[in-house]
């Protein structure tokens, strides 16, 4: 399954079809392309408008491509790699069966958004998933404001730093306890607590009330 009918996401349908794999391609819009569609020339003087008709011309006569407009993925679960997920568009429902899931979107979402930016402040606090604990349940995903974690190919949440804000929202939410702010561990935080908790010279409170 790859969700984002854009750039990246029709380049990893492609990639993952001419393997021999079938492919849903799940995108919200009414039509591939993604942001590209608004660029005319890329610095190097390349023409995405061009890259699309061919990619696009390329995917809808994909033997092994399925593609979905209009629609997004409403409901996941399953083992991992024999997911069942429901998609919804304006018709109604439609259940489907896949392995990893891809989310291309988001990727290029925040690939966008940086490249549009003159400049840009990072956090140092950054949430890092612990691949071993991750059951693939998408919470994360679909949690996070700045669309950063994705299911990468092993079949596990991935968090770009350069995409993660460090709000701590996912970490809060992932009901395995999977992720971690870098920074901002439990023990961290109580050491901190302990710190402000420490009694306090109180002649500094109190200037005057000592002896
Ligand atoms: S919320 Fe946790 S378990 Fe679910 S996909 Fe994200 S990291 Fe994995
Ligand atoms: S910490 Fe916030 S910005 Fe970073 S991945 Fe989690 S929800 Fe997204």
């Amino acid at each position: 399954m790859v969700i984002g009918g854009g750039v990246a996401g029709m380049t990893a349908a492609l990639t993952i079809a001419d393997q021999g794999f079938h492919v849903h391609l799940v995108e919200q819009s009414d039509r591939l392309g993604g942001f590209a569609r608004n660029l005319k020339f890329t610095l190097e003087g390349n023409s995405p408008p061009k890259l699309i008709r061919y990619l696009i011309e390329k995917i809808t006569h994909h033997p092994n491509i399925t593609v979905y407009l209009k629609s997004s993925l409403v409901s996941h679960n399953g083992p991992m790699g024999a997911f069942n997920g429901t998609l919804q568009n304006e018709n109604g429902t439609i259940s489907v069966q896949y392995g990893p899931v891809t989310m291309a979107k988001s990727a290029g979402q925040q690939a966008m958004k940086i490249l549009c930016k003159k400049e840009m402040t990072i956090s140092a606090a950054k949430a890092q998933v612990d691949p071993d604990k991750c059951s693939a349940c998408l919470l994360c995903v679909r949690v996070c404001p700045y669309g950063a974690p994705f299911i990468n190919e092993d079949g596990v949440s991935q968090i770009p730093p350069s995409a993660c804000a460090g709000c701590g929202i996912c970490v809060s939410e992932c009901p395995s306890r999977a992720i971690t702010l870098k920074h901002c561990t439990d023990d961290q935080i109580l050491a901190k607590i302990d710190a402000l908790l420490e009694p306090t010279d109180s002649s500094f409170l109190f200037p005057g009330s000592a002896g």
